[in-house]
């Protein structure tokens, strides 16, 4: 049973304070979140979650209606009552690739004044090595524990993946403190491995550093495939089955994106650097990243018979927005990212994804604007010269391939970065197919 006397407070109400926030509720704990956000703490409050993310709607209101989770203003209304407080604000990527820490520190400096004797503040965040550290000096408080608890969910499985994790690494140089944030998550079957604040914040860094380097590993190979005349498939079965390597995160496709791998991958260089050490197997797993968006626009020029620096009077319909299926999230997506050089080429983009057909948030609106966005998936086929599959959306399988023959023109190429279809089905169509690695 948990300590129901405990009160937790989380400062910032994305994707991981909401997750972290609604979990912890559900766990039996008393939560109050924070968000400097008004937008965001008002469609909480009135019982709306901000984002897609399987199952945190019904978590939200299930412990809203229990009374152990609250939504308020700020950071100081959310830490003043808090026994532990956890950071969950964004650590973007500061101009010269490291993290950017400014969000962290100000929300430590807001919440200085107003911590109880005791308590421990806890960095959810990604920071670097050091962070623990850093946010120490801000709060000036020899009263107050601060401890790195990184966070390891992936969006569209986050409340899965944080009640059911494959590890809970907490980094402390106080024992108590880490145990005492150990305990919240007693009631989870997972192995809690306690260790200093720098092996914690570079186990983070190392495991988004390790996944990333399987896409991009399987990415190459994919390349390699296409020149050989290999079956990508045949070649993941036959390598993912050996224990060693496993099969997870070998799927070939437009290359990694999402709020953290790029800004992660590119930290890790940059801490690497900063501390002496040339990281050169970082920076390659990055150029294949880059690499592999060029490719597909490439592929997209190639099924249209153009050069990719000229696509004026092209029409491309989009499948898919968001850097992965599952999720809302376009941030540092490679579909947003190939569209952009598409664009830049001339190309004009009409686009479908199931996250933006309804009232589009603001940061939505400001990275949509020049794709012209239906509201229903075959209407990007109209007139289109080429189809792209950016985004794997598990209902997209499911279009109606003569229909888009019918309504593109018979002959054009769907360019499937995701390998979503049969090319034989496709070809059934009439159309023309081109995957990624597929013989
Ligand atoms: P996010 O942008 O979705 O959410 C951050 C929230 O913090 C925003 O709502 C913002 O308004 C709020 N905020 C900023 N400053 C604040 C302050 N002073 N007081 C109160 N609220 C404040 O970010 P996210 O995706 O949840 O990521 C947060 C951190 O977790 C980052 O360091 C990220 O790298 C890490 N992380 C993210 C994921 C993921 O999949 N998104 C997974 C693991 C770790």
């Amino acid at each position: 049973m948990p300590d129901t006397s405990i009160r937790l407070g989380v400062v910032g109400t994305g994707y991981v304070g909401l997750t972290t926030g609604a979990c912890f509720a559900h766990l039996g704990h008393h939560v109050v979140c924070g968000d400097i956000d008004p937008r965001k703490v008002d469609l909480l409050n009135a019982g709306h979650i901000p984002i897609v993310e399987d199952g945190l709607e019904q978590l939200v209101n299930d412990s809203r209606s229990l009374g152990r989770l609250e939504f308020v203003m700020g950071s100081v209304a959310a830490a003043r009552d808090a026994d532990i407080v956890f950071l969950c604000v964004p650590t973007p990527q500061g101009d010269d690739g490291s993290a950017d820490l400014s969000y962290i520190q100000q929300a430590a400096r807001e919440i200085a004044p107003v911590l109880k004797p005791g308590a421990v503040v806890v960095n959810k965040s990604t920071v670097p090595v050091g962070s623990t550290l850093a946010v120490e000096n801000e709060l000036q408080r020899d009263d107050v524990f601060v401890v790195s608890n990184p966070e390891f969910l992936r969006e569209g499985t986050a409340v899965r993946d944080f009640l059911q994790p494959d590890r809970v690494v907490i980094g402390a140089a106080n024992r108590e403190a880490a145990e005492k944030v150990g305990a919240l998550y007693d009631s989870i079957d997972t192995p809690i491995i306690i260790t200093d604040p720098a092996s914690a914040e570079t186990i983070k860094y190392a495991a988004n550093g390790f996944l990333a380097m399987k896409i991009s590993f399987v990415n190459a190979v994919a390349a390699m495939c296409e020149a050989v005349g290999a079956d990508v498939a045949a070649v993941v079965d036959g390598i993912g089955s050996d224990s060693r390597i496993g099969s997870q995160f070998l799927r070939p496709g437009p290359g990694w994106g999402g709020s953290c791998f790029p800004k992660d991958s590119r930290a890790l260089v940059k801490i690497a650097e900063e501390h002496g050490y040339n990281f050169s197997m970082m920076k390659g797993v990055i150029d294949v990243n880059d690499e592999q968006r060029t490719r597909m626009v490439d592929k997209v020029a190639k099924a249209v018979g153009r050069h990719h620096s000229n696509l004026s009077g092209v029409t491309v319909g989009a499948m898919g927005l968001t850097f992965k299926a599952g999720t809302d999230d376009l941030r540092e997506s490679p579909a947003m990212a190939i569209i952009a050089q598409l664009r830049k080429a001339g190309a004009h983009v009409r686009a479908f994804d199931p996250t933006t057909c309804g009232d589009l948030s603001p940061h939505q609106e400001a990275t949509l604007a020049g794709v012209e966005l239906s509201s229903e998936l075959i209407d990007i086929a109209d007139g289109a010269d080429v189809i792209c599959v950016f985004t794997e959306w598990p209902e997209f399988a499911k279009l109606d391939l003569d229909q888009v023959a019918e309504r593109a023109g018979a002959g054009i190429t769907i360019v499937d970065m995701r390998n979503l279809f049969a090319p034989s089905d496709v070809k059934a169509a009439g159309l023309g197919y081109d995957g990624v690695g597929r013989r």
